[in-house]
C-alpha cells in the first residue's frame, strides 16, 4: 500500500521522497510506501480547506450529523481491515486495534448527535423588548496533528467533533501511522465527504507541520504528542492569537493502599502498564504501594508478569505486541538497561525470535530513588516501578511528585481516602480501583502541568474547542 495525501478531494502521491514501511513484529515485512510532502502541499491543503468551508460552515448540524454516520458504517464494515492494517504497522496487538476502531465508531456517532443538541443560551435582557441569546459558531480552517500510539481513535475524536461544529481541517498524522491514515481518510471519501472539508497531508513533523503553523491560515490547533513538541506547537499558535489544544506526555502513578483487593488491582495494573506495550499516554509507569503489602504487591506482580508473551501483534497468544518503530525500540532498550541495573520483580516472556521484530519484554523493576530519571521521565514502553511508601500521605506525595499530570489511579477499599485521593491526586484524569487508562469517550479527557494545555479533548468538552461564542442581541420592538 502506499500512503497518499487528499488534497481538495483529490488523491495525490508524492514522489520526490520516499521511504519503505515495514512490520514492527517483523522487520523484514514491508508493508507499504510513505510518500512524503513537501510545504506547497501543505499550502495547498489550506488553500483547499479555505473554500470548502464556506459550504460546510453553512451546512445544518443534520447534515454534517448525516456523513459522520456514514463514515461510521463505512469503519464498521471496514472493521477487521482497518485494525490488521494498523496492527502491521504500528504494532498494536489485533485485539486492541479491533477496541481501538469500535471505540472510534461510537465516537463517530456520539459526535453525529451533537448535531442536534442545543449550541447556546438564551440570556435576558435588561431592556424590553430585546431578545438576548449566545450561540456557538464554527471557528475556520483547523489543523490536526497526531501521533502513532492510537492511529484511528485519536484522529476520529479531533475530526468529528471539528467537522459536526462546522470547521474544515488540514490533518497531518504520525510518519508511524500514514498507511492507516491514508485508509480512514480512504472510509470517509466513501462515506460522501465532500472536497477539501477534510484534507489529508503525509509527512515530516518538521515539514508539514512548520509550514502548517506558520504560513498556512488557520484557527486553531488541536496536537496530540510528546510534551517537546507540544511546547513548540503551543509557543507557535500563541505568536499568531490562534486557538490550540496540546495533549501531551505522562508518567501516571497507580496508588496501592494497604486495604486494596489484590485479585482486582493486580490486573488493572497489568492493563494499565502493559497493554499497547506501554506506548500509552494514559500507560501506569510507576506503581506505588504501601510497606505493608509491598511484598506481597511484589509476589502477585512477578506471578502476574513472568506469565505475559510478547510477540507477533497479531498472533492471538500474545499480551503485548512490539513497541512501534525501530528508534522507539532503541530510546525503550536504553531505559530497560538502566531498569536492570536495579532490582527485577518480574520479566515477561518473547514467544517471537527477539530479532525478528521490535519485541521488548514487559519489566517490573524496584530500588530506585523517586528523582531518578526511570521515575520521572516518560518511557512510553513496558517498563514499570515499583515506590515504597510508608502512608496514604506519602503516597500522595509521591504521586504528585512529577512535572506530568495526565492520568493517577488508586487502590483501596477505604471510601474516604478514595474521594480524597480524588481532591489531592493532580492529574486532570482520577481514579478510584480502575486502571489509569481507559477513560471513555463521552467524558473530558486531559492532563494538568506539562500533559496537557488545560483544555479537554472527547464528550461535549471538544465542543467548546471547535467553536467560539457569539453573543448575539435583537431589538424586535
Ligand atoms: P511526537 O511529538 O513526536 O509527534 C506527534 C505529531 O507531531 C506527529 O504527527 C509528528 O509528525 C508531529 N510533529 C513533529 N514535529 C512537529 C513540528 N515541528 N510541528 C508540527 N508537528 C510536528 O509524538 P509521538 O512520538 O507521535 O507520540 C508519542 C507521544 O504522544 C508521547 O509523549 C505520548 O505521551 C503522547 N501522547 C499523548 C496523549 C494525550 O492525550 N495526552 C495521547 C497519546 C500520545
Amino acid at each position: 500500500m502506499d500512503s497518499k495525501n487528499l488534497i481538495n478531494g483529490e488523491w495525490v502521491i508524492p514522489e520526490e521522497d520516499t521511504k519503505d514501511v515495514y512490520n514492527p513484529s517483523n522487520i523484514g515485512d514491508k508493508v507499504g510506501i510513505l510518500h512524503y510532502s513537501n510545504s506547497a502541499h501543505v499550502k495547498h491543503a489550506g488553500e483547499a480547506a479555505q473554500l470548502a468551508f464556506k459550504d460546510w460552515s453553512k451546512r445544518t448540524g443534520a447534515q454534517r450529523a448525516d456523513l459522520l454516520y456514514k463514515v461510521s458504517s463505512q469503519f464498521e464494515e471496514h472493521r477487521e481491515e482497518l485494525a490488521l492494517l494498523a496492527s502491521t504497522e504500528m504494532g498494536k496487538p489485533m485485539n486492541e486495534m479491533l477496541g481501538e476502531v469500535t471505540r472510534a465508531i461510537n465516537i463517530l456517532r456520539f459526535y453525529a448527535g451533537e448535531g442536534m443538541r442545543e449550541c447556546g443560551d438564551v440570556i435576558p435582557a435588561s431592556q424590553k423588548n430585546v431578545l438576548q441569546f449566545s450561540k456557538r459558531v464554527p471557528l475556520g480552517v483547523v489543523g490536526v496533528i497526531t501521533p502513532w500510539n492510537f492511529p484511528v481513535a485519536i484522529p476520529i475524536w479531533k475530526i468529528a467533533p471539528a467537522l459536526i461544529c462546522g470547521n474544515t481541517i488540514i490533518w497531518k498524522p504520525a510518519e508511524m501511522a500514514s498507511l492507516t491514515a491514508t485508509r480512514v481518510t480512504e472510509l470517509f471519501v466513501e462515506a460522501g465527504l465532500p472536497a477539501g472539508v477534510l484534507n489529508l497531508v503525509i509527512g515530516k513533523g518538521s515539514v508539514i507541520g512548520n509550514t502548517l503553523l506558520e504560513e498556512v491560515k488557520l484557527e486553531a490547533v488541536s496536537f496530540t504528542g510528546s510534551t517537546e513538541t507540544g511546547q513548540w506547537i503551543a509557543s507557535a499558535c500563541a505568536k499568531r492569537n490562534i486557538k490550540f489544544q496540546t495533549e501531551m506526555g505522562g508518567k501516571n502513578a497507580a496508588v496501592i493502599l494497604a486495604d486494596a483487593n489484590l485479585s482486582n488491582t493486580i490486573p488493572a495494573i497489568i492493563s494499565g502498564a502493559f497493554s499497547s506495550a506501554g506506548q500509552k499516554c494514559t500507560a501506569t509507569s510507576r506503581i506505588i504501594v504501601e510497606e505493608t503489602i509491598y511484598e506481597d504487591v511484589k509476589r502477585e506482580l512477578n506471578r502476574a508478569v513472568s506469565k505475559l508473551k510478547v510477540g507477533e501483534a497479531t498472533d492471538p497468544a500474545i499480551y503485548l505486541g512490539p513497541v512501534a518503530s525501530r528508534d522507539q525500540y532503541e530510546i525503550v532498550t536504553k531505559y530497560a538497561d538502566i531498569a536492570k541495573r536495579g532490582n527485577i520483580i518480574a520479566e515477561g516472556i518473547c514467544i517471537s525470535d527477539l530479532n525478528q521484530g521490535n519485541f521488548i519484554t514487559p519489566l517490573v523493576v524496584d530500588g530506585f530513588e523517586i528523582d531518578h530519571p526511570l521515575i520521572q521521565e516518560e518511557i512510553f514502553g513496558p517498563i514499570a516501578v515499583l515506590i515504597r511508601v510508608k502512608s496514604f500521605e506519602e503516597a500522595i506525595q509521591v504521586c504528585n511528585n512529577t512535572i506530568y499530570g495526565l492520568t493517577a489511579s488508586i487502590f483501596t477499599s477505604n471510601l474516604q481516602k478514595g474521594l480524597r485521593f480524588l481532591d489531592e491526586a493532580d492529574a486532570g484524569m482520577v481514579r478510584v480501583n480502575l486502571e489509569t487508562a481507559g477513560v471513555e469517550y463521552q467524558a473530558p479527557f486531559g492532563g494538568s502541568k506539562m500533559s496537557s494545555s488545560h483544555t479537554r479533548e472527547q464528550g461535549t468538552a471538544a465542543l467548546q474547542f471547535y467553536t467560539q461564542v457569539k453573543t448575539c442581541a435583537v431589538n424586535f420592538e
